[in-house]
């Protein structure tokens, strides 16, 4: 591994970072800085409109989703060069939390499978953030296996008749267009049924509920489906090979989820180091030491976990499974980190919101922490990918693989 960076690539932080210095919305800087994992408000604005802003400049600059191709909206970067954007960006990076999934998933989707004209058309206002889309996989049916859904799109004429329910669809409450899986046939196997389309999420029939959170904020949605009409132009790939379409968006999921993982580390690390126990600091204690010493370790790994990563990208090669151990290791991990604060804090450590000790920074981590666990493959998926995948075990038990969708047992239907 070389961590230096070539002189090509020192030339492109360099310019990276003037552009940022100079245009970078400096007034949100601190507290973007400090806010957690789990924090998606600013105290005095409105942070879609922050993050719109931000990335409106970014494109109109040439500095928005890098690895795009031009004509899209992007750059036409290296992914190297977008790992180093990253890292210069730092903290305003926080203010890419909503295009994650259009960005990272959707955009790659359509890149792949949508007709040129409509990339043309839909790609660089994603890219702009002036438009929002949102990933609509996920079922009451359908999470983990995701082939399992049971929303259905008939073909009538020119269009398809969607009918059902999608759920935990982050951003569908903001968002203005989607990437939407169905079944339009039930007669065969759950995985060759399917087919995807793309959709504007203002359609008539398409009915967006916020889910309230433990935090009480809503950043996912129940999206239920009456009679929704889509044009057969905005069918994504193959009637029915949506399987392999969703593969992409999923593999794209993984890449975009894996590489932003936080820890929590620094974190704790700075709580404990100004924080007094009952018989002197923190950090002196040999029980914190010892935990600081463990969370250290693995932060570490992870560091170099991703370096490896990053040193693939550089040669050009495509990362391996370092990204779904990073989610793996670091989503127990930041629980972890969460649930051990607030026991250092003792009875105050279960007030929340602006009362708690550093504005509830470790309550609002602790809150979040359960849904880096099961977004985007929860950990014993992500073990199974390990597993199977990576170790060469033999696959998980899969019953019911060859089994036409509509002949599966289920309670209703034994
Ligand atoms: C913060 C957040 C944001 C999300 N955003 C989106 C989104 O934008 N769009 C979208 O479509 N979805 C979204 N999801 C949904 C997410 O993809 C699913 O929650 C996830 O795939 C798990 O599915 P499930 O909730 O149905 O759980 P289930 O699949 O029902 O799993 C329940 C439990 O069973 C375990 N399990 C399941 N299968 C196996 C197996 N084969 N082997 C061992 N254990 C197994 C799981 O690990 C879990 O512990 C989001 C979820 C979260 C938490």
């Amino acid at each position: 591994m070389n961590f230096d960076d070539t002189p090509q690539e020192a030339a492109f932080r360099k310019e990276a970072r003037s552009w940022i210095a100079a245009n970078a919305p400096k007034q949100y800087e601190e507290e973007l800085k400090t806010s957690s994992l789990g924090r998606t408000r600013l105290k005095d604005a409105d942070i879609l409109e922050v993050a719109k802003a931000w990335q409106k400049k970014k494109a109109a600059a040439g500095w928005a989703c890098l690895h795009w191709p031009k004509d899209y909206g992007g750059r036409g970067a290296s992914p190297i060069e977008r790992v180093i954007w990253q890292q210069e960006e730092g903290p305003f990076g926080k203010l890419s939390g909503m295009f994650i999934i259009g960005h990272g998933m959707c955009g790659p989707t359509m890149m792949a499978y949508a007709s040129e004209e409509h990339k043309r058309r839909y790609l660089p206002p994603l890219a702009s953030g002036e438009k929002i889309w949102c990933q609509l996989f996920s079922e009451p049916a359908g999470g983990s296996d995701v082939a399992g859904l049971r929303t259905r799109a008939e073909k009538r004429g020119d269009d398809w008749i969607v009918n059902g329910q999608k759920i935990w669809t982050s951003g569908a409450h903001y968002s203005d267009y989607g990437i939407l899986l169905t079944r339009t046939d039930p007669t065969v196997a759950k995985h060759k049924g399917l087919t995807m389309f793309f959709l504007d999420m203002k359609s008539a029939g398409v009915d967006v509920r916020p889910i309230r959170q433990a935090n009480g904020q809503s950043e996912f949605n129940e999206v239920y489906f009456t009679d929704v009409k889509i044009p057969d132009a905005q069918r994504l790939g193959a009637v029915n090979d949506g399987w392999n379409v969703a593969l992409t968006t999923l593999m794209n999921e993984r890449m975009s989820i894996g590489a932003g993982v936080a820890t929590g580390f620094p974190e704790i690390f700075e709580f404990c180091s100004n924080l007094m126990l009952d018989d002197g600091p923190a950090i002196d204690d040999r029980n914190v030491r010892a935990k600081l010493a463990s969370w250290a370790v693995k932060a570490s790994g992870l560091k170099y976990t991703s370096f490896r990563a990053i040193s693939a990208l550089s040669r050009g090669e495509r990362p391996g499974p370092e990204n779904s151990i990073g989610k793996l290791v670091a989503g127990s991990m930041i629980q972890d980190v969460a649930m051990y604060a607030l026991d250092l804090q003792g009875a105050a450590g279960v007030l929340s919101g602006d009362q708690a000790e550093l504005a509830g920074k470790f309550q609002a981590m602790l809150l979040r922490s359960p849904g880096t666990r099961v977004e985007g493959g929860t950990d014993e998926i992500m073990r199974n990918i390990i597993a199977e995948r990576v170790l060469g075990l033999p696959g998980d038990i899969r019953v019911d693989k060859d089994v036409p969708f509509n002949q599966i047992p289920t309670k209703g239907r034994a």
